[in-house]
């Protein structure tokens, strides 16, 4: 897993660098894939129940699971981007918010400043001791503390042989809740925070996940091992 988390976290930087005003969202898409298939690895969400990329590329009001395609990145523009790779049967998954050319607005930066801080005060809490809401309580204390809305609807997850395991891990909650964390648990944790309210919808497309009220949201993610000495973050860059 650490294997595959290194590959994610260099896919991403590779992307990363290919985003600039007028670049088609399909090809930060196959950047990524050639990139990840180019490590030995295999794209985790091309074909997973049906995804027909291999990231998710989600701009503005868009809170997650965007199908790359023709639209053309704009400055000014909130890009979401979430990567998974799996390395000989075991995956990886992390996500990330950034500007094309400059934040449209001081609240849009503020927005993915709180949400990548939101991330790193849920990461603290994956320790043996801990108990699975702690994380998600941290989470939300940043988040709201801050004026935004954690999403409801999509939360982290156990992470292995599978995307997406047990447990569910919500951005919310209350702490010292659920089942206690042990070393070898491995998690993906994934802050999804809104400027305006947290309710969401599905578009046409039965992926892209939008913002009910069409305002900007962000999204950082990262996988995460329990260790005997605290979290290991598997997609650190
Ligand atoms: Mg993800
Ligand atoms: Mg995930």
């Amino acid at each position: 897993m650490r294997r595959a988390g290194r590959i994610v976290a260099r896919t991403i930087d590779r992307v990363l660098e290919a985003v600039r005003p007028g670049v088609a969202t399909r090809a930060l898409d196959g950047v990524a894939e050639q990139f990840i298939l180019g490590e030995g690895a295999v794209p985790s969400f091309k074909g997973y129940r049906g995804f027909p990329a291999s990231i998710c590329v989600s701009v503005n009001e868009q809170v997650v699971h965007g199908i790359p395609g023709e639209r053309r990145l704009k400055d000014g523009d909130v890009l979401s981007l979430d990567f998974g790779a799996i390395w000989e049967g075991y995956h990886a998954d992390s996500a990330v918010t950034v500007f094309v050319g400059e934040p449209p607005s001081a609240e849009a930066e503020k927005l993915v400043r709180v949400t990548e801080d939101a991330l790193e005060a849920g990461v603290s809490q994956v320790r043996a001791g801990k108990r699975l809401s702690d994380i998600g309580h941290a989470v939300q204390q940043v988040v709201e503390g801050a004026g935004f809305a954690v999403v409801r609807e999509y939360v982290g997850h156990g992470i292995g042989r599978n995307l997406h395991e047990d447990p569910q891990i919500p951005n919310y909650g209350q702490p010292g809740r659920g089942p206690e964390i042990k070393p070898g648990l491995v998690v993906a944790v994934e802050p999804m925070v809104n400027l305006g309210d947290w309710p969401t919808r599905v578009l046409k497309d039965n992926w892209t996940v939008v913002t009910a009220d069409g305002s900007l949201s962000a999204h950082f993610e990262h996988t995460i091992a329990v260790t005997a000495d605290g979290p290991e973050v598997l997609t650190a860059r």
